[in-house]
C-alpha cells in the first residue's frame, strides 16, 4: 500500500468495530470491511436494481452494481493521488447504494412516503441498516461489524431526528463535525460517476441526444475536444471519447482542488479533518459546469415523459406491495414474519427495500395476478 498522509484513517487510527474482533492476518480493517461487503447478499442484489432505468429496459444500462464499481475506481485514483486510505474509500463506494430501493429514486420515494408515518425511510440510513442489522452471515453479530469510519462513510446523510438515534455515527450530524476525507471523497466519487453515465446511458437510450447535450457547456467543451482529436469518429465512438474526457477533467480537477484545500488547512491528523470545513472538493467553475449538467439531466432525463411513465408503474408497485403486506402478516414470507411481530412497517420496508427491480415485479403479480401463484 501507498505512504498514507497523516490526515488519512488508518487501521491503528480507527475507532474500530462494534464488536471486538481478532485482526485478520495479511489483510488491513478496510480491506476485510471491503471484503465483507463483496461477500454480502445486498450487494449481490445491487446487480439487479437500477438508478434511471428500470433493469429489464436494457442490459446495457447501469445497474447500481456497475455504478459501485464505477464510484469505487473513481475514488480509489483520487484516494491514491491524494494519499488517503484507498482500502476505506473502495469499501465505503461499494457498500454506499446497499440500501436504496428496487427502482431508482422513484422506488425510494414511494417507500419513503409509505412510511412517512413511521419514521420515513432515507436510503443512507437503510444501507447502514443492511451492514449494522440485515445482513445475517455471521454466528458472533447480526450484520458485517464493519468499522467505524467505513459506517460513517456509508452514512452519508441523515436527519437530525434520525441521528439522535444512531449513537457513534450519528454524533457528527448534532455536533457539526465533518466525516473523513475518504468519505467526503467517496461522496464525490459517486457524483462524478453517476453524472457521467447518466449521460452516457440517457443517450443511449435516446431520451437525450448529442444536439441537446451540446447546450451544456462541460459537455460541448469536451465534445470538441475529442472531434478535434480524432475528426472521423462518430456514434458511440465519440461519445465514450467525450465521457471519459469528461471524467478525466473532473476527476484532475476534484484531485487538484482538494489537493489545494488540504495544503490550506494542514489538517495533521484524522481530528483535525472533523473539525476543519469540507476539504474534498471541485473548483468553483467546474462545480458550475457540473451543476449546469445536473440540472440538464434532471429536466431531460430524469424528467422525461418516458421515466416518468416508467417511475408511475414503480410507485405503484412499492405502494401496493407494501399495503398488502402491512395489511396481512399472512402474505410474508415467514423469515419476516418473526420480524413483523417487534416492529410491523419496518419488517415490511425491510423486506420491500431489498427486493430487486424484477423480484418486486414478481412479488407483484403472485401477490395480485390471479393466475400466478
Ligand atoms: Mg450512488
Amino acid at each position: 500500500m501507498h505512504e498514507l498522509a497523516p490526515y488519512a484513517v488508518t487501521p491503528a487510527s480507527s475507532r474500530g468495530r462494534r464488536i471486538a474482533e481478532e485482526s485478520a492476518p495479511g489483510r488491513t480493517a478496510f480491506q476485510r470491511d471491503r471484503d465483507r461487503i463483496i461477500h454480502s447478499t445486498a450487494f449481490r442484489r445491487l446487480v439487479y436494481k437500477t438508478q434511471v432505468f428500470v433493469n429489464h429496459e436494457g442490459d446495457l444500462f447501469r445497474t447500481r452494481l456497475t455504478h459501485s464499481l464505477e464510484v469505487a475506481q473513481i475514488g480509489r485514483s483520487v484516494a491514491r493521488n491524494l494519499h488517503l486510505n484507498e482500502d476505506l474509500v473502495e469499501a465505503i463506494a461499494l457498500a454506499h447504494d446497499l440500501g436504496h430501493t428496487p427502482f431508482g429514486h422513484a422506488g425510494q420515494e414511494a417507500l419513503n412516503d409509505c412510511m412517512k408515518d413511521y419514521g420515513g425511510f432515507e436510503h443512507n440510513l437503510q444501507s447502514l441498516r443492511v451492514v449494522d442489522v440485515l445482513e445475517e452471515r455471521y454466528g458472533a453479530f447480526d450484520g458485517l461489524n464493519l468499522c467505524f469510519e467505513t459506517r460513517e462513510g456509508i452514512l452519508k446523510h441523515c436527519a437530525r431526528k434520525n441521528a439522535v438515534k444512531l449513537g457513534d455515527v450519528g454524533e457528527r450530524f448534532l455536533s457539526d463535525q465533518r466525516p473523513s476525507l475518504e468519505a467526503q471523497l467517496a461522496n464525490l466519487a459517486d457524483e462524478i460517476a453517476y453524472n457521467n453515465h447518466d449521460v452516457d446511458d440517457g443517450l443511449r437510450s435516446g431520451l437525450i441526444t448529442l444536439e441537446q447535450l451540446v447546450e451544456v457547456k462541460i459537455f460541448a467543451r469536451h465534445l470538441s475536444m475529442a472531434k478535434s482529436h480524432y475528426p472521423e469518429i462518430s456514434g458511440r465512438r465519440l461519445i465514450h471519447e467525450t465521457v471519459r474526457r469528461m471524467i478525466n477533467t473532473l476527476v484532475g480537477d476534484l484531485t487538484r482542488q482538494s489537493a489545494a484545500n488540504i495544503a490550506h488547512n494542514c489538517p495533521d491528523s484524522l481530528e483535525a479533518v472533523r473539525a476543519a470545513p469540507y476539504l474534498v472538493g471541485f473548483s468553483e467553475e467546474i462545480w458550475q459546469e457540473q451543476q449546469e449538467l445536473k440540472k440538464f439531466l434532471r429536466d431531460y432525463l430524469y424528467r422525461h415523459y418516458k421515466v416518468a411513465r416508467m417511475s408511475a408503474k414503480a410507485r405503484h408497485t412499492i405502494e401496493a406491495l407494501f399495503k398488502a403486506f402491512c395489511s396481512d402478516i399472512r402474505l410474508l414470507p415467514p423469515v419476516f414474519q418473526s420480524k413483523y411481530h417487534h416492529d410491523k412497517h419496518q419488517a415490511v420496508a425491510d423486506y420491500v427495500a431489498g427486493m430487486t427491480d424484477r423480484y418486486a415485479i414478481r412479488e407483484y403479480r403472485r401477490l395480485f395476478a390471479i393466475e400466478e401463484s
